[in-house]
């Protein structure tokens, strides 16, 4: 069984990555999925962005690292995958990810979304306190892969 893990990645922490690692224990092929959205705003180019998760997923045979424009679902039925994984940390996110899992099933009744929940010690942990931590010259080494680090330490220098 295919599945995809949709995602901005801006960019990839170990709240990602733990997903990841545990998503390939439970479908045969996973596939990442950089959402290229242009209204966001992003700190890394969607290039980029896959390289730094290619680099850190290196040790996992079973996951592809890809990119898409449009709806997830269309990309999804490309892709030959029901499945769309994503993760749950806090409250907010149950009621954002809800709306969009039940917005996904009346575009595609054939797809599920699967839920999987934060592991306890990456609940505070997004892209956006990474980036906020960084520009104020915190440490980051505990919440994205050396990759990452660097890349982010060497865009705030
Ligand atoms: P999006 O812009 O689509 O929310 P993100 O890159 O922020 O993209 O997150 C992709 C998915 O990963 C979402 O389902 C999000 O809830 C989940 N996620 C992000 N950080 C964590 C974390 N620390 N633990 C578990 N899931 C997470």
């Amino acid at each position: 069984m295919v599945a995809i893990y949709p995602g901005s990645f801006d960019p990839i922490t170990f709240g990602h990555l733990d997903i990841i690692e545990r998503g390939v224990k439970l479908f045969d092929h996973v596939i990442v999925a950089v959402l290229c959205n242009p209204s966001k705003n992003a700190l890394f180019s969607q290039e980029k962005r896959i390289e730094q998760i290619k680099k850190c997923t290196m040790h996992l045979s079973s996951v592809e690292i890809d990119s898409f424009t449009g709806l997830t679902v269309e990309y999804a039925k490309q892709k030959g995958a029901r499945v769309l994984l994503r993760g749950l940390r806090v409250l907010s996110d149950f009621e954002k990810e809800l709306q969009m899992a039940h917005t996904n099933q009346t575009l595609w009744s054939g797809v599920e979304t699967v839920f999987l929940a934060t592991s306890k010690e990456y609940s505070f942990l997004s892209s956006s306190i990474v980036k906020e931590i960084a520009q104020f010259g915190g440490s980051i080494s505990h919440l994205v892969p050396e990759n990452v680090a660097k890349d982010i330490l060497m865009h705030y220098s």
